[in-house]
């Protein structure tokens, strides 16, 4: 549980980082800005529900007078957030305006379109994002949060210890992926994000998700599963499997690339390093094996309160690695038409190195019959 404290730590900075770009307020929208900045967990939906964070000024929680209650008992009152609800026949951007103090605020970028021009009509508000700003707030995890994702990399490494009783010759993806998005919630997620089981030619469209295909003696299968625990933060683990049989003669070379690919750029994690190199350690050794073309996308992404969020692992991002920013290193390699292979874990910059939150093995194994 985030104490009191805390959450007024966070509120006390955001105030700080509007005041040094002339903002006069941040309007948080539900999701993982509003839960990051004061615990208030609820759907982003057609009434508006914002929290108000005032450059000068106590922050303000706004919410549909028929969800007051949730925000009364989320205990925002007690990191000194007032709230402030609005009736049905009310205009709530009118509400939210009137509250902001200046006309330069910053906006959640997950808010809806639909709020924003609300926002728009209600007053003369000159809205920029809050990507940024949140960034800098949440990218570099404190102790506890670290321990957050510990402990979801733990359960959803617990589901891939699992896989060898649902990956078998004969089965489709869907009812193998049917069987994990149960385990993702017996391992103590309150939801499951994602699914991808690409066996086979499906492996090599990294986005794949799950299909009728049946899974054949011998194919390479990628399995990337992930939910978000009940405290909010995420998990995201990926392992390519060969099930069943020995695989195309090729493929075990080309793991072994990825596999040192993988290790180097986990390897190559620190604070002071920048995002990118972290990229090009992974890049050099699949470009020096030949396989440069086959690696489409960027090497990772940040993980917390949202499986993908600052910072980004890919070159261009120039961003000095702090300690305490966890993201994933996840090369992957994929040869169109014949099959795919990806490794992923979660990581942790620390000052002197790394901590690796990812258990499951990581050396190719055969399993199912
Ligand atoms: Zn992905
Ligand atoms: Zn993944
Ligand atoms: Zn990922």
């Amino acid at each position: 549980m985030t104490s009191t404290a805390e959450f007024s730590r966070r509120l006390s900075r955001a105030a700080q980082l509007l005041r040094a770009s002339g903002r006069s307020a941040l309007i948080a929208s539900p999701g993982a800005d509003l839960r990051y900045l004061c615990g208030h967990d609820v759907h982003l939906t057609e009434r508006i529900t914002a929290l108000v964070v005032r450059a000068d000024g106590d922050p303000v929680l706004v919410t549909p007078t028929l969800e007051r209650p949730g925000a009364d008992g989320s205990g925002v009152t007690n990191i000194g957030i007032d709230i402030v609800a609005w009736d049905e026949a009310q205009d709530p951007y009118a509400v939210i305006t009137s509250l902001l103090g200046g006309s330069k605020v910053s906006v959640s970028d997950r808010m809806w379109a639909q709020h924003l021009f609300g926002l728009n009509e209600a007053g003369s508000v000159s809205a920029n994002s809050a990507a940024n700003l949140m960034a800098q707030l949440r990218m570099s995890k404190s102790a506890e949060e670290v321990e957050s994702l510990r402990a979801a990399a733990a359960a959803i490494d617990s589901v891939h210890a699992q896989l060898e009783q649902w990956l078998r010759v004969g089965r489709s993806e869907v009812s193998v992926a049917a069987d994990i998005s149960r385990a993702i919630i017996d391992a103590g997620h309150a939801t499951v994000d994602f699914v991808i089981v690409g066996s086979g030619p499906n492996g090599a469209s990294p986005h794949h998700d799950a299909s009728d295909r049946v899974i054949e003696a011998g194919d390479p299968v990628v399995v990337d599963i992930g939910g978000t625990m009940p405290d909010g933060y995420c998990s995201d683990s990926t392992r390519t499997y060969v099930v069943g049989g020995e695989p195309p003669s090729e493929f075990a070379a080309m793991y072994d690339v990825l596999r040192h690919a993988q290790q180097a750029a986990t390897s190559s994690v620190r604070a002071g390093v920048s995002a990118e190199s972290i990229d090009r350690a992974a890049r050099e050794v699949i470009t020096e094996a030949g396989y440069g073309e086959q690696f489409i996308h960027r090497t990772g992404h940040g993980i917390g309160l949202e499986s993908h969020e600052p910072p980004y692992i890919v070159e261009g991002n120039t961003l000095q690695l702090e300690a305490g920013m966890a993201f994933s290193v996840e090369p992957g390699i994929y040869l169109d038409g014949r099959y795919g292979a990806r490794i992923e874990d979660i990581v942790v910059a620390t000052e002197n190195g790394v901590d690796n939150l990812g258990v499951a093995p990581r050396e190719l194994r055969v399993i199912g019959g």
